[in-house]
């Protein structure tokens, strides 16, 4: 037998509690039983969400989201800036194309954050733009975005600052009403928990009023009657049942963890990660703004880093990812969000251990782990 581990940035492992939860039975969702259902999920939504607005949730990927925050408040031929620093940043600004949107895309360099005041800079020469796009985490480079400075820097004008927050909610503090985030979305495969299936999105009162006036086209993903539905506890299309049982179970253990215990967790998960890259002697792609949901690191020279995603799934049973595009086969990623405590950050340092070991990187088996123990064991979180 081999045992099987989930330690990529989504999707990733799903507690038993939760799993149970979403093998009952289907139950019908024009129904009273949905509607209690549906009532928690919207009360727990606008907690971790920060919120006072309504929470929608819609079946799809987390892309479905970030699809419906643009068709809902813009139309075609308005001006938005899309910050690219990575692969989710760069299919944000391809879906706002799509759209027919016109793009202002603002590279950042992949492993960097980006800087707030290049945005302040850019929406003075531009004062057509309508909105900003950011991802609060860039999954594929491991960075987290100053989203506080980010929406400052929009207030000076008029335009909406959205947060593609999927692998930042529920892992670091995103507090959308006192932030000001005029759109959040989610999903369920990173750090609530779920499997995937499930977006979540919200919408400030200002970005409720563009809806008003957006002319995008839109059909299945029409917020303002998800929004309507939702105020009755049901949804304008067939929901994803199972999922929104299981988020219930899953918002109930995030509650009984608290926000405050949920950060403190994935910022130590973080740091005995990073301890033990060091230990390694290895780099981390993004060293001046390495996130808290998952870390990226370079690989050593000499080693290929989809052989080594490969062999440690083959070998040990550990599946964590590599890199995409410019970034294949030079870096690895480790997950460390959602249901995800300190004895799996060992068994997949361990594993990424043996395996660098197998490839013949320069390692010193122990020493990573070690490293990370010590972060660990000190505690000070
Ligand atoms: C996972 C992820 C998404 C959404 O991916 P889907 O495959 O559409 O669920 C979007 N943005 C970021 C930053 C992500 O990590």
């Amino acid at each position: 037998m081999k045992k099987y581990y989930l330690a990529a940035p989504g999707p990733t492992p799903v507690p038993e509690m939760v799993l149970l939860e979403m093998a009952k039975p289907i139950i019908h969702h024009r129904t009273k039983t949905f509607e209690k259902v549906m009532a928690q999920a919207r009360e727990g939504l606008k907690w971790i969400f920060q919120t006072k607005e309504e929470v929608l949730m819609l079946a799809s990927a987390g892309s479905g989201a970030m699809e419906a925050a643009l068709a809902n408040t813009l139309s075609p031929g308005d001006t938005i800036v899309a910050i690219r620093s990575g692969k989710f940043g760069e299919r944000w600004s391809e879906i706002a194309k799509g759209l027919g949107l016109r793009v202002i895309d603002f590279d950042v360099e992949w492993g960097k954050a980006v800087n707030p005041k290049d945005i302040r800079g850019l929406l003075e020469r531009h004062p057509e733009v309508k909105a900003v796009l950011c991802q609060a985490c860039e999954t594929s480079t491991g960075v987290i975005h100053p989203v506080e400075e980010l929406v400052k820097t929009t207030r000076a004008s008029d335009v909406l600052m959205m947060v593609d927050a999927i692998t930042a909610l529920g892992i670091v503090d995103l507090p959308m009403d006192k932030w000001s985030i005029d759109v959040m979305v989610t999903g369920s495969q990173k750090a609530f928990m779920l499997p995937p299936g499930l977006s979540m999105i919200a919408l400030s009162p200002k970005a409720w009023e563009a809806n008003a006036s957006a002319k995008c086209t839109r059909y299945y993903f029409d917020l303002k009657k998800e929004l309507e539905a939702h105020k009755k506890n049901q949804t304008n299309f067939t929901p994803a049942i199972s999922l929104i049982q299981g988020l219930n179970k899953s918002l109930e253990m995030m509650k009984e963890e608290t926000l405050e215990g949920i950060f403190t967790r994935h910022a130590r998960l973080a740091a005995a990660t990073q301890a033990a890259v060091k230990a390694w002697g290895l780099e981390l792609l993004a060293p001046e703004a390495p996130s808290n949901s998952l870390t990226a690191v370079r690989c050593p020279s000499g080693v290929d880093g989809e052989k080594l995603v490969q062999h440690m799934q083959d070998k040990y049973g550990v599946t964590i990812i590599g890199g995409q595009d410019k970034l294949k086969g030079k870096i690895f990623r480790l997950g460390h969000m959602g249901y995800c405590g300190d004895f799996d950050v060992i068994t997949m340092l361990s594993a990424t251990e043996m395996t660098l070991k197998d490839l013949d990187a320069k390692i010193e088996l122990g020493r990573g782990v070690a490293a990370a123990l010590q972060v660990l064991h000190q505690g000070g979180f």
